[in-house]
Formats: structure tokens, C-alpha cells, sequence
């Protein structure tokens, strides 16, 4: 099995995006909603407490890739790599369901299950990627340079936006407009900072697993940022008209 996992080790990762494709094609055309938070619907199944659900979903990706790939050592580099993916992954699998005001809420099972797959499956493409293939390099590279920017900025937007919309829930149950930041441009700014992060790791460190999971982070994130959209201004009359869904001015 693992033979077999080393030879193909591309061909798999293009299968991989190949079906991120697919799904991104399929989402946008059939409309269908991935049935979590707002887009929760009736008879999904069995549920769970909804933080639970997003750190059983998140947690592999924290451990899996750094540990993989830390067994490249005494390579700064890939040091470095790794502490950027632990950076967001502790973000998202500890501190974010901590901090979520939906404790009473529930999210799907096979939610729960879908993303834990995915993390895993992208947590040994990247961590395998980096243990094998990435050798000594300087750290003041130009693309890594400006990637570790590129993936801060990515990071400062996501984690701002999440926190207005986690501000939001302390004030009232239910949803409202939120105002400010990123939000006066797009309706899904923790989205499209969450793309812009891993479109920095792939910068840093350019690899079809890096492109792998960027593209599967957009294919995932622009459907639902343009349902999160569509529903703001089904809800809200007063939805500002000229807020975008996830790319400002154009999407
Ligand atoms: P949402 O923006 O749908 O929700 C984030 C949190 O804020 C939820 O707790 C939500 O409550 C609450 N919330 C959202 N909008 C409002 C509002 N207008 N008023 C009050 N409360 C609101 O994000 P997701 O839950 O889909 O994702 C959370 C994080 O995970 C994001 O940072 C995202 O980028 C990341 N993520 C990454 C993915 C990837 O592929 N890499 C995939 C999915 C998520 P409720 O749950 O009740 O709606």
C-alpha cells in the first residue's frame, strides 16, 4: 500500500485536484450547500455539539503534516514550513471552537467525517511532499519572503474577520449585517483571507501538494462565500449593494 502510495505519488495528488475540481463544478452548478451553520437543513443525519465537530474535523491536519514532515531534519527550512501550518492549524482546531458562540449549535456527522477525511488525505500529500522532496534553502528567498507576507496578510484577514463575526453572536443569538474591515468589500472576508494564506504557503514552498491544497481551499471556499452571499441579501433588505461575495469589485 505504501509502495504503491510513493510511485504514484503525483499521479495521486492530480486525481486529488482532478476530484476538487469536480466538486467545485458540481457546487456551483447544482447550487447544493454544504449543510453546516446557516445552510443546516432538517434530517442531515446524526449530529454532534458543533465545536466539538470542528476540532475532531481539524485536528489531524495539525498533527499529521508537522510530524510528517519534521522528519526532514535539522532543515530550517522545512522548520519554518511547518511552523506556518501548526500557526493556522492550532488557530483552527483549538483556539476557533473555543472562541465559536454556537455551542448549542450542532453541525453534521458526515460534515464532521468529510472534513476529517480531507485533512488527513491533504495532511499526508503535504507532510509526505515535504519529508521527501524539500531540500536545505536559504530563508531569505525572494518567494519565500514575500510568501511569509502573503500568507501573514492571509492570515491577519481571516482571523479579523472571524473575529467580528464571533463578536456578532456575543451581541444578539441569530445573525446580523456585519460592518467594517474587509467586510465593506466582500461578504466572506475570512474566506478569501483563508484562500490568500494558502496561496502564500504555496509560494513559500511551490509543490504540486502546496498547489493541491490551495486550489481545494478556493474550490471549497468561493461556492460557499457566493450561498453566504446570496442568503445575506435574501435575509437583509438593507444588504449593502455593492459588498462582493469573495474577490472585491469582481466576485
Ligand atoms: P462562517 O463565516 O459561515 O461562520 C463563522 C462563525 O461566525 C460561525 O460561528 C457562524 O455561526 C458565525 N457567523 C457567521 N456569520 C455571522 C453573522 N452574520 N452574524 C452572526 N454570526 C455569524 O464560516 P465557517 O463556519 O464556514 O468557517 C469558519 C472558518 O473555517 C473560516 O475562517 C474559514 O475560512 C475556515 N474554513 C476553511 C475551509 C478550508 O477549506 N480551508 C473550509 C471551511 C472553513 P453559524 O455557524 O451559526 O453560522
Amino acid at each position: 500500500m505504501s509502495h504503491f502510495f510513493f510511485q504514484n505519488f503525483r499521479f495521486l495528488i492530480l486525481c486529488w485536484i482532478a476530484l476538487g475540481l469536480i466538486t467545485f463544478i458540481y457546487l456551483i452548478y447544482s447550487k447544493k450547500k454544504a449543510p453546516y451553520g446557516r445552510h443546516i437543513k432538517k434530517n442531515r443525519g446524526i449530529l454532534i455539539n458543533n465545536s466539538l465537530g470542528w476540532f475532531i474535523m481539524e485536528f489531524p491536519a495539525l498533527i499529521i503534516m508537522p510530524v510528517l514532515s519534521l522528519q526532514n531534519d535539522n532543515n530550517p527550512f522545512v522548520l519554518l514550513i511547518a511552523f506556518f501550518w501548526f500557526l493556522h492549524y492550532f488557530n483552527r482546531s483549538i483556539i476557533f471552537p473555543m472562541r465559536i458562540n454556537t455551542k448549542k449549535k450542532k453541525i453534521p456527522i458526515f460534515i464532521v467525517l468529510s472534513a476529517f477525511t480531507f485533512n488527513i488525505v491533504n495532511g499526508l500529500f503535504n507532510g509526505y511532499h515535504i519529508y521527501l522532496n524539500v531540500p536545505e534553502t536559504n530563508l531569505f528567498e525572494f518567494n519565500i519572503v514575500i510568501g511569509a507576507l502573503v500568507f501573514f496578510i492571509g492570515m491577519l484577514i481571516n482571523i479579523t474577520s472571524d473575529n467580528k463575526l464571533i463578536s456578532l453572536r456575543k451581541e444578539k443569538m441569530g445573525y446580523k449585517i456585519p460592518q467594517g474591515k474587509m467586510f465593506k468589500y466582500v461578504s466572506c472576508p475570512n474566506y478569501l483571507g483563508e484562500i490568500i494564506e494558502w496561496l502564500g504557503f504555496f509560494m513559500i514552498a511551490p509543490s504540486l501538494a502546496s498547489l493541491s491544497f490551495f486550489l481545494w481551499t478556493s474550490f471549497n471556499l468561493i461556492p460557499r462565500a457566493i450561498n453566504h452571499h446570496k442568503w445575506y441579501n435574501r435575509k437583509f433588505k438593507n444588504y449593502p449593494k455593492n459588498r462582493k461575495a469573495i474577490i472585491p469589485f469582481f466576485l
